[in-house]
């Protein structure tokens, strides 16, 4: 079992990795983004006061946030919790260190996905996902094979993100960089940095992460 965080501006394919680490190694996605967007859809009193928030691409509190990984903690670990999206501040990154002592696990890897800005910004306003599975598409680079239609699982329900914009995207970049950034130099400090390319072909970043999880089990 290995427990990692991929760390990364929005668009860098934090998700996608994830999800193909999901498959492949049996481990288990902690998208605190995800777990938010389901509080929104569920209509939970939580979930409603979020939306704003996130829709103008603002960081939510740290207290949310550690309470949904809180409790995803201690459920099923398989081979192990990919942390995407979380810690988004040092805070957070403080927290999870001590809800993971207090569970005997240890933080094994922090995998930095490295993009630059301008190619964030065409990945993010182009991008659209099922509704159904979570795979995820892209107008320009990969678009369905069938216009609408999911080529994973058939779905029609194609949806794309309300904070996928170029307003909000500004917005996120700068939480980014004011907030998220200074988590390189902390876990690099920690002796547990590893950075790849985020920009190289899908599979190319899908084997940079293995080697790294590879050399750290
Ligand atoms: P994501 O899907 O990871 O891009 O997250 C979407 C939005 O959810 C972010 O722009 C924030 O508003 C919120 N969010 C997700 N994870 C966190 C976190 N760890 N800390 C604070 N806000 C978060």
């Amino acid at each position: 079992m290995i427990n990692i965080i991929l760390l990364g501006p929005p668009g860098a394919g934090k998700g996608t990795q994830a999800k193909r680490l999901v498959e492949g190694r049996n481990m288990v996605q902690l998208s605190t983004g995800d777990m938010l967007r389901e509080a929104k859809t569920s209509g939970s009193e939580m979930g409603l006061k979020v939306a704003a928030v996130m829709e103008r691409g603002e960081l939510v509190t740290d207290e949310i946030v550690i309470g949904l990984i809180r409790e995803k903690l201690t459920g099923e670990a398989g081979g192990g919790f990919i942390f995407d999206g979380f810690p988004r501040t040092l805070k957070q990154a403080d927290a999870l260190a001590e809800l993971m002592a207090d569970l005997g696990q240890s933080l094994d890897a922090v995998i930095e996905m490295q993009v630059d800005d301008a190619a964030l910004v065409a990945r993010i306003t182009g991008r659209y996902t099922c509704g159904d599975c979570g795979a995820v598409y892209h107008d320009q680079t990969r678009p369905t094979k069938v216009d609408g239609v999911c080529d994973d699982c058939g779905s029609g329900k194609m949806v794309r993100r309300a904070d996928d914009n170029a307003d909000a995207l500004r917005t996120r970049l700068l939480e980014y960089y004011k907030k998220t950034s200074p988590l390189i130099g902390y876990y690099y400090a920690k002796g547990k940095l590893s950075s790849v390319d985020g920009l190289a072909e899908m599979d190319a970043v899908s084997a940079a992460i293995s080697k790294v999880l590879d050399g750290a089990q």
